[in-house]
């Protein structure tokens, strides 16, 4: 089974490419590295021992998307390509509708032209805006607070239009919590480009000294501590739910939407004890004001996919850290400081540019 991975070089990406290639599916990705490393995916086939097509190619470019599948025999597509900082969402959403909706809309138009009719698709749990109750089913009202989150919901609804246009489509819509950890190998992991956003990248980068202190956004939420809860998740567990959604939409049609978390919150100060007794180092930090738009609480019920999917987070809070931890320790610098000899042609991959050059 060949398996085309939009978005196969970024995160989480990766992540469920070993995992596929390691399942033994035929893997093919599509990236455009507008926010990853050619890198990534030289470690994922150190990773494997497995080899696969790569091709520089954006989501927005039809001509490219009919090159791969017309190249290739695809039977499924995991989608991930895409957008994803909300506060830039926030600050240029044309940019984000345009990569995140209309980039989907291609693909699907390339994928019903070549009847390729099994899709998983990357959502999120920002779906569920402000959840007034917690746990979150996938029954829970939706809306959004940002662009970024806007263009989660409507592709949601796209698909959904889709599936009622031609029922042979099979989609599974992955409502991702937080996604945090890295491949226990320490090769691959989360390697964002300039000040991170998010927690645990952040405080990585305190623990190996690239920045000075962790700033905890509010300590006067309605919690165990004050500071904020979110349901953590392992982004090895997040892969393997892909793969099991796979099988689903192998085996029947339908569009189906599945919570991936482990259902159980932790706070900030929660994260940063379990950090420091992982990593052995101390995680200065202050407290500041409450970020814009943050909710108190928020993690999954992730029944739904435990009684379909047979899929169940398995790995715990110190595994993720630790993880996190150990893919920072030995990258410091991300996938940046091997990108030159990448380029120059060492590895045994073949990224194949639009043009139809391999890059090396
Ligand atoms: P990421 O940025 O690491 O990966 C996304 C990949 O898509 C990158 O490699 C990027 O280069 C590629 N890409 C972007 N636009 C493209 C285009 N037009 N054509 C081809 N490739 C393109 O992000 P991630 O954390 O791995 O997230 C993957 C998906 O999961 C995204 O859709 C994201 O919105 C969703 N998601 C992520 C999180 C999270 O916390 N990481 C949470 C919920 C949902
Ligand atoms: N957070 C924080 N400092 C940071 C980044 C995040 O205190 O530098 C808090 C944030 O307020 C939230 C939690 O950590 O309570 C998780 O935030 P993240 O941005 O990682 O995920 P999301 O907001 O998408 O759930």
């Amino acid at each position: 089974m060949a398996i085309l991975v939009t978005g196969g070089a970024g995160y989480i990406g990766s992540h469920t490419v070993v995992e596929l290639l390691t399942a033994g599916y035929e893997v093919i990705v599509l990236d455009n590295f507008s926010n990853s490393s050619p890198m990534s995916l030289k470690r994922v086939s150190e990773i494997t021992g497995r080899e696969f097509k790569i091709y520089n190619v954006s989501i927005l470019d039809r001509n490219g998307l009919e090159k791969v599948f017309s190249e290739n025999s695809i039977h499924a597509v995991i989608h991930f390509a895409g957008f994803k900082a909300v506060g830039e969402s926030v600050e240029a959403p044309l940019k984000y509708y345009q990569n995140n909706i209309s980039g989907t809309i291609l693909l699907c138009e390339m994928m019903q032209k070549y009847e390729v009719k099994r899709l998983v698709f990357s959502s999120s749990a920002t779906v569920y805006g402000v959840p007034k109750v917690v746990p979150i089913s996938e029954d829970s009202p939706l809306s959004a607070t940002n662009p970024y989150g806007r263009t989660k919901l409507m592709i949601e609804e796209i698909l959904e239009d889709l599936f009622r246009s031609d029922n042979r489509w099979s989609i599974s819509i992955l409502r991702y919590f937080n996604p945090i950890g890295a491949h226990d190998s320490g090769k691959i992991g989360e390697d964002p480009s300039g000040i991170p956003n998010n927690l645990v990248p952040y405080i990585t980068k305190v623990a190996v000294g690239k920045l000075r202190e962790l700033k905890i956004f509010g300590a006067d939420y309605p919690t165990k501590d004050g500071t904020g809860v979110r349901d953590y998740i392992h982004v090895v567990d997040l892969a393997m739910g892909h793969l099991k959604a796979l099988e689903k939409n192998f085996a029947s049609t339908g569009v189906s939407t599945y919570n991936l978390g482990t259902g159980k919150g932790y706070s900030v100060l929660e994260i940063v004890k379990t950090f420091e007794k992982m990593c052995g180092e101390k995680i200065p930090y202050t407290i500041t004001e409450r970020r814009p738009g943050d909710v108190a609480v928020c993690f999954s019920d992730p029944s739904k996919a435990k009684k379909e999917l047979n899929w169940s987070a398995k790995k715990e809070i110190e595994e993720m850290c630790a993880d996190s931890w150990r893919w920072q320790a030995k990258n410091q610098e991300g996938y940046d400081e091997e990108e030159n000899t990448i380029l120059a042609g060492t590895g045994n991959l073949r990224l194949i540019q639009n043009n139809g050059d391999f890059l090396y």
